[in-house]
């Protein structure tokens, strides 16, 4: 088995063949300018914090358009930026971009700092960011050592890439490898050869540029499968009521807090209830609660569910009219039914129940 002190001993033969393999093979990307744009860099690495390249390209193209400098980002506000961010998901990315920005403003004078240690001091940014800003926009010889890095690293190393203890022997590896000359491309070019070659339950070791070196070649089946991540005993279901006022064509919008899950976004005002809680008498003191002066009564047109990460939420979905001069008690906005617009931002989980009840309108 090919150990870590072999593989650093090859360092110049792994820089080399990764480097050629990415020169000819790397996805052109928009943040891959040349040189790199910093800011650019910073937006696509927040964006790609869990997220696949695919799903981030639209994204970023129209961020970049409506933000396209580092002062436009802070001198906006959250609501300004947020519709933009809307059906990315981890909404608290989008939030710590933000700060990250301000901070950048506020500390560097608007320069993104080049320094690693005051990369990792803002917000947002960790270990890994901070290597792949320092190195893709600046040269910088440091490691960035994501998911993808940790598995390509753990296999040319023979390893489990989910053993206790390899993570941070792939970062010490990842550090004596990165190329002195060319140590963004050489992050990125591992990143890329995890997510094009060496993926995690079939690499394509035929293609690979490293196979010569690596004692985990042509091991697929040999290969540690990926476990799955176990599921919680209990699957958290949430259950809530949606209510959806409508007054002429329009309807009603409350905003999340800045904190916890879809933070910052609008969404029709819920009350969460309990399993078996009775969900006409849940909508109706919500409703009472909002309007209490109103005489209709909220109607269920049928529910929503949407799957997160970590549980699973139930939308039972109602629907209540009122006239013209209703004023719900709480702050929210009055938008049309439909509109195709982002402002104010939904999450995909409202843009759900905004298609349910659009359909339902026009039943
Ligand atoms: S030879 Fe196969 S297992 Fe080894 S790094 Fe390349 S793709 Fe991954």
């Amino acid at each position: 088995m090919r150990t870590t002190v072999s593989l650093e001993s090859a360092a110049p033969i792994v820089r080399r063949r990764l480097l050629r393999w990415y020169d000819r093979h790397r996805r052109e990307l928009p943040w891959r300018g040349t040189p790199p744009d910093p800011y650019a860099t910073l937006v696509s690495e927040f964006m790609l914090q869990q997220t696949q390249v695919k799903t981030v390209l639209p994204y970023f193209e129209r961020f970049m358009r409506r933000f396209p400098t580092l002062r436009s980002l802070a001198s906006a506000s959250i609501d300004d930026i947020l519709p933009f961010w809307a059906g990315l998901g981890y909404y608290r990315r989008c939030h710590h971009l933000h700060a990250a920005a301000c901070a950048i403003v506020d500390r560097h004078r608007g320069r993104i700092p080049k320094d690693v240690e005051a990369l990792r001091a803002l917000p947002g940014v960790g270990a890994y960011t901070a290597g792949a800003i320092a190195s893709i926009a600046f040269n910088i010889a440091v490691p960035a050592v994501d998911g993808n890095v940790c598995r390509v690293l753990s296999r040319l190393r023979g390893d489990d890439p989910k053993s206790a203890g390899s993570r941070p022997q792939n970062e010490t590896l990842a550090a004596r490898l990165v190329a002195p000359r060319r140590p963004g491309d050489f992050n990125q070019a591992l990143m890329e050869l995890g997510a094009l070659i060496c993926t995690p339950r079939s690499p394509d070791c035929s293609r690979c540029p490293l196979r010569a070196l690596c004692p985990s070649r042509d091991r697929t089946a040999a290969l540690p499968a990926r476990r799955k991540a176990p599921l919680p005993k209990s699957p958290r279901t949430l259950h809530v009521v949606a209510l959806a006022i409508l007054r002429k064509e329009q309807t009603f919008l409350v905003r999340r807090p800045d904190r916890g899950l879809w933070a910052g976004l609008y969404m029709w005002p819920t009350a969460e209830c309990l399993p078996h809680a009775d969900r006409d008498t849940a909508a109706l003191d919500l409703c009472r609660r909002l309007l209490p002066r109103a005489a209709a009564y909220p109607h269920h047109v049928g529910n929503v569910r949407h799957v997160l990460t970590h549980r699973t939420v139930r939308f039972d979905v109602y629907v209540v009219c009122v006239n013209i001069g209703a004023r719900p008690t709480v702050t929210g906005r009055w938008r049309p039914l439909t509109s195709s617009g982002t402002d104010p931002p939904l999450s995909t989980a409202q843009r759900k129940l905004e298609a349910y009840l659009v359909s339902h309108a026009s039943a």
